[in-house]
This record gives C-alpha cells, sequence and structure tokens, in this order.
C-alpha cells in the first residue's frame, strides 16, 4: 500500500510524519493501530487530559442497552459489535489483554432478567493500552494545526512536527480545532469486593441508564450524563450511583469505592459523530464526537479513516 508521504515544509525544519494522530483515546489509539496495521508511519500526540472519556468509560458494546434500534446509529454500531472480536485478537497480539466478554442482560421493570443476544463488554482502559504498545505515542499538548508546505504543521507545547495528514481525534476538546464537539459529563463507581455478575442493565431512572458490570478492576457502577467540563466527582453523582448499585447489585453498600471515575463524553448538536474532512483545515480528517458510544464505534470509525487516508480525502 502507498500513503502520501509529506511533500516539505515553510522553509523551517521540523520532525515530520506521514501520519499524526492529535489525540490518544479510544478514537485515535484505534485509528493510529489500523493505520500502522496498513502500514502507515504514524505518531500519536497525546495531552494525557483528566477527564479524558476513555479512562471512564465503562466498556459496554450494546446496540439495543443503548436503546439505538430504529436511530441512525444503529447500523454501524452492529457493525462495531461484529468487527469487536477480530480487532480484540489484534490487539491482544501486544500481551496485554482487552478483557472482551459475551452476555448482557437487562433486569425486567416487573422483576426477572433477559439476557439481550450477541451483545458484550470490554475494558476500554485495557484497549489503549494495548493499542498504545504498538504505537510511538509522544506527550503533548497539540495547541493548532496550521495547514502549510501541501500538509499541516502541528503546534504543540513540545514543539512542532509537520505531518502530510493529521486525524483530529482530541475527544471533547476536539471543539477547540473548529469542529462542534462540546463535553457531556458522566461519572461512574468501581466498587471492590462485589460479586462477579457480568453486565447487567437496570431498569431505567429518569430516563438515565443504570448498569453495572464487573471488570478486572471492580465492579463498575454507571453512569450519571450532564452538560458540564468539571473533572471531579460530585456529592450528587455519589448518591445517584450509590442508589444505582443497590437496584443492580444487592449488598453493594459495604463495598469499598476503589475510584470515582469522571470522564468527558465527546457530543455533537445532533448526536452523530464527525468522521470526515475537516470544515476549514485542509490536509485533517476528524474522527470525534463520539457521545456515550466511542468503544462500540470506534472500529467502524478507524476502518472509515483508514479508508480516507488511502484515498487521499482532504490530502
Ligand atoms: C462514564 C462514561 C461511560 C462510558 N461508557 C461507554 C460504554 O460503555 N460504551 C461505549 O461505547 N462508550 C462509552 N463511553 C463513551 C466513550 O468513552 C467515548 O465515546 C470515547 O472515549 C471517545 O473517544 P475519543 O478518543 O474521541 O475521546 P477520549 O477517550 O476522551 O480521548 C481523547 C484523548 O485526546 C487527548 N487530547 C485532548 N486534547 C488534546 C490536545 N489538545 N492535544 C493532544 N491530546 C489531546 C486526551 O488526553 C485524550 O486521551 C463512556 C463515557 C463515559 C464518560
Amino acid at each position: 500500500m502507498v500513503f502520501r508521504v509529506a511533500n516539505g515544509t515553510d522553509g523551517i525544519r521540523m520532525r515530520s510524519r506521514e501520519v499524526i494522530v492529535v489525540g490518544g483515546g479510544l478514537i485515535g489509539s484505534l485509528v493510529a493501530f489500523r493505520l500502522r496495521g496498513a502500514g502507515a508511519d504514524v505518531l500519536v500526540l497525546d495531552a494525557d487530559r483528566p477527564g479524558a472519556a476513555w479512562r471512564a468509560a465503562a466498556g459496554l458494546l450494546t446496540p439495543d442497552g443503548e436503546r439505538l434500534r430504529g436511530t441512525p446509529l444503529h447500523a454501524e454500531a452492529l457493525e462495531g459489535l461484529r468487527r469487536w472480536p477480530a480487532l480484540a485478537a489484534a490487539l491482544e497480539r501486544s500481551g496485554v489483554p482487552v478483557h472482551l466478554r459475551p452476555g448482557v442482560t437487562r433486569m425486567q421493570p416487573g422483576g426477572g432478567v433477559v439476557g439481550t443476544p450477541g451483545e458484550a463488554s470490554l475494558h476500554p482502559p485495557s484497549v489503549v493500552r494495548a493499542a498504545r504498545q504498538e504505537l510511538e505515542v509522544v506527550a503533548a499538548h497539540v495547541q493548532s494545526l496550521v495547514p502549510s508546505g501541501g500538509g499541516v504543521r502541528v503546534r504543540t507545547d513540545a514543539g512542532d512536527w509537520f505531518a502530510g495528514q493529521v486525524i483530529l481525534a482530541a475527544g471533547a476538546w476536539s471543539g477547540v480545532f473548529g469542529v462542534g464537539v462540546r463535553a457531556e459529563q458522566g461519572q461512574a463507581l468501581l466498587l471492590r469486593g462485589a460479586p462477579d455478575i457480568g453486565a447487567r442493565y437496570g431498569p431505567p431512572a429518569r430516563g438515565f441508564s443504570r448498569y453495572a458490570l464487573s471488570r478486572p478492576d471492580g465492579l463498575y457502577v454507571g453512569a450519571t450524563s450532564r452538560r458540564s467540563w468539571a473533572t471531579t466527582p460530585d456529592v450528587h453523582g455519589t448518591r445517584w450511583l450509590r442508589g444505582a448499585a443497590r437496584t443492580l447489585v444487592p449488598d453493594t453498600d459495604g463495598a469499598e469505592v476503589a475510584a470515582h471515575l469522571v470522564g468527558l463524553r465527546p457530543v455533537t448538536p445532533d448526536g452523530l459523530p464527525l468522521v470526515g474532512p475537516h470544515p476549514t483545515l485542509p490536509g485533517v480528517l476528524v474522527a470525534a464526537g463520539h457521545g456515550r458510544h466511542g468503544a462500540l464505534l470506534a472500529p467502524v470509525t478507524a476502518a472509515r479513516v483508514l479508508g480516507m487516508v488511502r484515498q487521499g480525502v482532504n490530502a
């Protein structure tokens, strides 16, 4: 396969790469993993922002649980679910298990539990760690993207780079670079010492999904949702999550809180991810705005971005 090679700079000596991915979260790291697997010279720049969604995400791969049937995202969600086993196997060649686990159940309003066939869960922080094992990732805060010399100059707090193509995957912070993405805060609890319950949705409460799943790092109970950039937990979140835990898994009152997670979901005005050419910046492709479905949709987005880079879209 032939990727487009950067054809020069604006005369200033800079480190130069074929593709630079801005943001190494669930989307950026899996996009970069696919590009790297296809032979591209790819570098990931990540600012390690507090509130990065991948650190707080549950890892449910649940088109039904998230009530996507009948929405424009349903087909992509099913495709994401279908692609996950092969992607998980490829990631695990790094030596890091991603804990893909089949089986999700839903509690019924009148009592009882039903299975939702085909749905699954995984461990998002492990997914990012596994992908990053195979990638070059530099700690850098990208400050601006400047089209120049047939590519893009990437200005960061750790110096400048030049790239033939840039993929903007900065999660909720992508809005800084001129696209319509904002933050929807979500809080969750990780409880220690709870029984293994697999993955389970509770009956909906005031429009929010309540769910719990057993993960290698504890029992995850989630998740709140509100329009906020705050990255620290609050008392309302704690109360709601403790209530959710009681509904979903009896006998968790005494369970120790191992972590109170807070993440910023990257959301768009119409709820659909932005995957395509940047509206004003030549050389930049956007992969952002996956809201509450980034883990589920990441395999589809990664494949689409790979296709666009191959075809030279917005190059
Ligand atoms: C509580 C909670 C539960 C969730 N549960 C699920 C779930 O069960 N299933 C599911 O599919 N999805 C879930 N999600 C959604 C999922 O986490 C997101 O859709 C996904 O993480 C988005 O990926 P991203 O890479 O776009 O953003 P992020 O994961 O937020 O990653 C963005 C990255 O960009 C970096 N960055 C930001 N700005 C810059 C910059 N200027 N320069 C360099 N780097 C930068 C950050 O450091 C970060 O690492 C959940 C989210 C939350 C908050």
